[in-house]
Order: structure tokens, then sequence, then C-alpha cells
């Protein structure tokens, strides 16, 4: 076996070795979307604490208030069993132009406001629902 011929082999490990990785990632990602859960209800967190549970199922509009003088708000919007910010005060409305979330574990994300809704499959939470 002459050097070349090593070298030759090593690159063809390297593309085998680049396709087995790409295969288990793009494969991940399916398995990840097959077996993704529907959500049964949302929590709502402000600064790490959970200010609100509530069911996908029921369509409503909840209004959070960042400060005292409630001039920082967050219009979150329950509808067909996904959850979405409707309206917003913060000034990079990230949160608003989120799309709605509405499988086990998506979250929007409020920084600004230090708001986030989460959104969850499991069951027994749901006799806690406000
Ligand atoms: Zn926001």
């Amino acid at each position: 076996m002459t050097a070349s011929d090593t070298k030759k082999r090593l690159w063809r490990n390297d593309l085998v070795l680049i396709f087995v990785l790409l295969f288990v990632a793009a494969l991940g990602i399916l398995l990840a979307f097959l077996f993704r859960q529907e959500g049964a209800y949302c929590t709502l967190t402000q600064n790490g604490k959970e200010i609100g549970r509530y069911s996908l199922s029921v369509d409503r509009e909840i209004t959070v208030y960042a400060d005292a003088q409630k001039t920082a708000y967050n219009t979150v919007r329950i509808k067909d069993g996904g959850v979405s910010v409707l309206a917003a005060s913060c000034p990079d409305k990230i949160c608003q132009n989120s799309r709605a979330i509405r499988y086990h574990g998506e979250t929007v994300v409020c920084l600004p406001h230090g708001l986030v809704i989460t959104v969850y499959s499991d069951e027994d939470g749901l006799d806690i629902v406000v």
C-alpha cells in the first residue's frame, strides 16, 4: 500500500463520517417533529416566578403588566390551541412577532419584560389551571 492510497482511504472515511453525522442530525430533527406533543396548557412566568397557568383549549386574552404603573404590558392570546403575544409595549417587539406556539416545550420570551410563556403537554397540570 502506498502513502497516497492511505490518504485516499482516510478521505473516504471522512466522507462516510460526515454523511453519518448528517444522517443522524436529520433523523433527530425528524423524530422530534414526529413525536412532538400537542400542548395542554401554558404557563406565564415573570422574572422566573409563575404568575399564571392557562388551558390551551379555552380561547382567551390575558394582559400581563411588567410594572406597577401598568404602562409596560404584554397581551397574551390563547386561540385554537396555540398561544402568542397579541400586543406588547416592549421596545423590541420580539415576543409580539413570534409565531403562536402549541407544542410541548415551546416558548415565547419577552426579555425586556422578563416574561416567558411555555407550553406543556403534561395532563397532570390541568388540575391547577385557572
Ligand atoms: Zn416583548
